[in-house]
């Protein structure tokens, strides 16, 4: 038998997720973001099914792009920080890649450029986020320059980011959203992130672009109707390879730092933080052995966890484990490793086999 470390993905699910952010961004364009490998999904094979179901594809930058083009994928890319280098603008106009300009480098570039046919442009506007896009002071000349040039085209998005938007307690995000609605100019716009889609309607605009949901698990840091609907894309398996008893007061895995309050069964599962799986995860944090909940017990090893099995039925060797995805969403594992979702998928080393799931 191979070892059994699997991230299952199921195709299906991830365009169900495409047609739930139709639906809840009816009057919207819909761009899905596949940046940083499709969050660890694979690019290719994400932007490959999603390209039928969405109008453009988002990537950080053109690298990721040209992996799409060289695969064969046609759906127009953003480019969410543009170009790095002015020389990039020449390829971004010979393979339909729009750009990002939030900078007086990159609109220069722009301006300066000698390119074949024009290339789409998003102005990216800063409304508090402070990390990326231009004040809302200079907005107004930014859009008036990419006008002027006939290295845009026509149509301009301006858009910005939300900071906040997975709390629906904040104030920043009706903050973001005052400022945004407030500038002086006219043109297509967007604004909505996964969460932005899911629960702020005001913010759906003329784009939305969501990344995150379209994986199918819940950016939302409280419980919201509009997630229940999503299915997971990545379900992340292994099997149980060893079983031991352990008596009252025994200590198990590096350090010892779960000792046995009662006679206990443990089962030794295949997969550890060398397969994505985080080391952060604490003693207690739920594990699918066979169908049936159980809790991690002690320090995840590189290869290999040790779950506390005491009184589940039938578990034996080549048992069935399911660590995250169908019927344990990724958000509860990510909140018992102190982390988010986002970034337990996002980093899901190259040795896990991802096995492709189309119907
Ligand atoms: C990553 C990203 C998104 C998608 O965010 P999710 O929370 O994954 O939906 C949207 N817009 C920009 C600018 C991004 O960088």
């Amino acid at each position: 038998m191979a070892r059994p470390s699997r991230a299952r993905l199921d195709l299906c699910a991830l365009r169900h997720n495409a047609g739930v952010a139709r639906q809840l961004a009816p009057h919207s364009r819909l761009m899905a973001v596949v940046k940083a490998n499709a969050y660890g999904h694979g690019a290719v094979t994400i932007a490959g099914a999603l390209q039928s179901e969405t109008d453009a594809l988002a990537v950080a930058c053109i690298e990721e792009a040209l992996e799409l083009r060289y695969a064969g994928i046609s759906a127009p890319i953003l480019l969410l920080e543009g170009c790095f280098e002015a020389h990039e603008l020449l390829t971004a106009a010979q393979l339909d890649l729009w750009v990002t300009i939030e900078n007086e480098h990159q609109l220069r570039w722009l301006e300066e450029a000698s390119l074949p046919t024009p290339v789409t442009c998003w102005l990216k506007v800063d409304t508090g986020m402070n990390r990326m896009g231009v004040k809302p002071g200079s907005a107004p000349s930014y859009f008036q320059r990419l006008q002027a040039t006939h290295n845009a085209g026509n149509e301009i998005v301006t858009y910005t980011h939300f900071a906040s938007a997975d709390d629906l307690q904040s104030k920043q995000t009706p903050q973001q959203l005052a400022i945004f609605d407030a500038l002086p100019f006219t043109s297509l716009r967007s604004a909505a992130n996964s969460a932005g889609l899911l629960a702020w309607p005001a913010a759906h605009y003329d784009w939305v672009r969501p990344g995150y949901m379209l994986y199918g698990d819940s950016p939302m840091t409280q419980d919201h109707p509009s997630v229940h609907s999503l299915q997971p894309v990545m379900t992340l398996t292994s099997a149980v390879i060893s079983l031991r008893d352990v008596a009252v007061g025994e200590a198990v895995g590096y350090g010892g730092t779960w000792v046995a309050q009662r006679a206990s069964r443990i089962a030794t599962v295949a997969i550890g933080y060398g397969d994505g799986y985080p080391r952060e995860a604490q003693n207690g944090t739920p594990v699918i052995v066979n169908g049936q909940r159980a809790a991690l017990a002690g320090r995840v090893s590189m290869d290999m966890i040790t779950v506390d099995i005491t009184g589940l039925e039938g578990v034996e060797l080549g048992a069935e484990v399911v660590l995250w995805g169908a019927g344990l969403p990724l958000a509860e594992i990510a909140l018992c490793a102190n982390t988010i979702g986002y970034e337990l998928v996002t980093r899901m080393p190259a040795r896990t086999p991802r096995i492709v799931v189309r119907d």
